[in-house]
């Protein structure tokens, strides 16, 4: 008998509750936790031209999170 997917409900799925894409997608999230959810909801749940904008603004904040990571760091070893 073919289920499908529990999470898109799309997929026919034989043997899991999850196709591959989304079980892909769960390690995403299980790797990146609330970060995934908040990615999602501030960038996807937006109209297409200010998705782009969303997108920018979020790679923007990781980039300054690394920055800074990497600052701190630096200063560590003089
Ligand atoms: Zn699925």
């Amino acid at each position: 008998m073919v289920f499908s997917c529990v999470f898109c409900e799309i997929e026919p799925c034989y043997v899991s509750y999850l196709c591959d894409k989304c079980r892909a997608l769960k390690h995403i999230k299980l790797t990146y936790k609330d970060r995934f959810n908040e990615v999602i909801e501030n960038v996807l749940v937006r109209t297409p031209d200010k998705q782009e904008y969303k997108i920018k603004d979020e790679i923007k904040k990781d980039i300054e999170k690394k920055e800074y990571a990497l600052r701190s760091s630096g200063k560590d070893k003089k």
